[in-house]
């Protein structure tokens, strides 16, 4: 399997990620706050289905006024499915990007699982995820498109188109201490051990989890954009938040496990 080792020295605890950002983890996967110094502050990702109040809840331990807005990586069941409870509870929008939109709108659901490609409990478990149509109705707002784009809402950070895992997957990032939000371009755990993995795994950097990923070319492409980076901190929706110095290297590594061919998907892209 290809993985980079990552010392348990560079696991960061969520709750003080970086300046102003911190994570919560719901069963398996992250949500993300970011705050802004004007004490406004923003959501990144939305969780499992029925976690809305979880999260609320969360979140009323640092700040008693609702985010500015939710953002989203991109529209997986697990990133996406209190978004609209959320919203409507704090009566704001959502902003993901286009190439998700019709996942998002209801029109369209994403391809059914490659189990080829491996991946233990998580890939044989699989066929129960919903697959979506997740509809954020009218509360549903678009990032502007390809490359880099910007948001009033989370000033100071870019949102870096990083497609391969789904078509519109986004990152984002902080260039000011170089921290990077990677959504599920990359895990830091095992994919195939999710459940276990945030306690007993040790860090490790793992491509995407293959079996959800679409385009295994497009998500190398994109872990190399990450690396180019030169990112300090990063966290993921997957796994435990890191911070070192030899990040960028690790990534760098990891994409060169995906030259190799070394994952398990490989003849998908063929
Ligand atoms: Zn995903
Ligand atoms: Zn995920």
């Amino acid at each position: 399997m290809n993985c980079i080792s990552i010392p348990d020295s560079e696991v960061v605890p969520m709750d003080e990620i970086a300046a102003g950002v911190r994570g919560l983890r719901i069963a398996f996967v992250n949500v993300f706050a970011i705050m802004h110094p004007d004490r406004s502050w923003t959501l990144i990702d939305a969780g499992l289905p029925f976690t809305a109040s979880a999260i609320q809840n969360w979140t009323k331990k640092f700040n008693e006024t609702p985010p500015n807005s939710i953002l989203l990586t991109h529209g997986h069941f697990d990133h996406a499915s209190a978004a609209r409870d959320l919203a409507d509870a704090w009566n704001l929008l959502i902003y993901a990007h286009p190439l998700e939109a019709p996942y998002l709108k209801g029109q369209k659901e994403y391809p059914a699982p490659n189990f080829a490609a491996g991946g233990g409990a998580m890939s044989l478990l699989s066929p129960l995820y919903p697959r979506g149509p997740v509809d954020l109705g009218n509360r549903l707002r678009l990032f502007s498109g390809e490359g880099i784009s910007t948001l009033a809402e989370l000033p100071g950070w870019e949102i870096l188109h990083t497609p391969g895992h789904t078509p519109g997957h986004v990152s984002f990032f902080r260039s000011r201490d170089r921290c990077l939000i990677a959504g599920d371009a990359f895990c830091t755990t095992k994919p195939g051990s999710f459940f276990e993995a945030a306690i007993t795994q040790p860090p490790e950097l793992h491509e995407p989890p293959a079996y959800f990923t679409s385009d295994r070319e497009a998500a190398r492409k994109s872990v190399q954009l990450l690396s180019e980076l030169n990112a300090m901190v990063v966290a993921p929706g997957h796994g435990q938040p890191l911070r070192g110095a030899s990040l960028p290297i690790k990534l760098r590594q990891l994409v060169r496990c995906f030259d190799e061919g070394s994952g398990p998907d490989k003849k998908k892209t063929a």
